[in-house]
């Protein structure tokens, strides 16, 4: 899934920025970089900067205009360090990368569009985007260094990636249902409950009829909080059945088998 998201970088200057965000894009499982018309590239630097990310490097493509970069994409989301720059369905990092995935997972191609160090992206750019994106930064020093934002960014599309993956199956959640769904038992069936309860208790000599001290009252006290379902109370009353059994020396349901 994250196959189908690219990081593109506009017509960057420094190439120790574009090593940056590769390293930045490999920490979070991200590897496919566009670098649109960069002043320097390749670079040592960018190698040095992109530590054990260099793969990330030499698989980058490099394109002389943004329309290359964006070939194929279904959705582009444009990043300015300023907020409200023209009037435009606007993000936070958190809400794009929930939009990059509900994409990527539907088969789409995503790109996050990263512009100049000195002048961000053009008002042009901008609009060739679907949404822009800004980063929350204090209004008064609000531009991230490049690299910086590109992880910022990636470091949220690894989070709902992530979320995904630990997302609940149908059947998983059907089942999760069904439980939840479970009648909750009535008054009476909790009373003949305690009952049993009491019952086992004296039996296996947990409590003392001559000295009860608050036990059956801490005990309803205990389950009264847990909202006990029908199927819950029948895993209960199936327990006090056997430890009576065992407290009586009579036959064990698995050996009864
Ligand atoms: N002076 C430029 C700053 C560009 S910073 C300007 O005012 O636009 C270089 C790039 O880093 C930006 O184009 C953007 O892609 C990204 N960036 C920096 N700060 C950001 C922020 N707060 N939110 C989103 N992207 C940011």
């Amino acid at each position: 899934m994250l196959q189908n998201i690219r990081v593109v970088l506009v017509n960057t200057s420094h190439p120790g920025n574009i090593g940056g965000a590769a390293r930045a894009m490999k920490n979070m499982g991200l590897s496919r970089l566009v670098l649109v018309d960069p002043e320097v590239f390749p670079s040592e630097e960018a190698v040095a900067r992109a530590s054990g990310a260099s793969d990330v490097l030499a698989a980058a493509q490099v394109v002389a205009t943004l329309e290359e970069a964006l070939a194929g994409c279904t959705v582009a989301l444009g990043t300015s360090a300023r907020d409200r720059q023209i009037p435009w369905p606007l993000l936070d990092p958190r809400e794009s990368a929930a939009v990059c995935l509900e994409q990527a997972e539907a088969g789409g191609e995503v790109a996050l569009v990263f512009g100049r160090e000195y002048a961000g992206l053009t008002n042009d750019e901008l609009q060739r985007c679907h949404y822009h994106v800004h980063i929350p930064s204090d209004p008064a020093f609000a531009s991230l260094n490049l690299a910086t934002a590109v992880q910022v960014l990636t470091y949220e599309v690894r989070m709902a990636w992530l979320a995904a993956q630990g997302r609940p199956t149908k059947m998983e959640k059907q089942e999760a249902a069904a439980e939840e769904n479970g009648q909750p038992v009535t008054l009476d069936e909790l009373e003949s409950f305690y009952a049993h309860l009491e019952q086992t208790l004296v039996e296996v000599g947990f409590l003392d009829p001559e000295r009860p001290r608050h036990l059956m009252a801490r005990l309803r006290r205990l389950y009264g909080r847990s909202a006990i379902s029908k199927l819950e109370m029948n895993i209960l009353r199936g327990i006090l059945t056997e430890t009576q059994k065992a407290a009586r020396g009579e036959p064990h349901k698995r050996r009864d088998r």
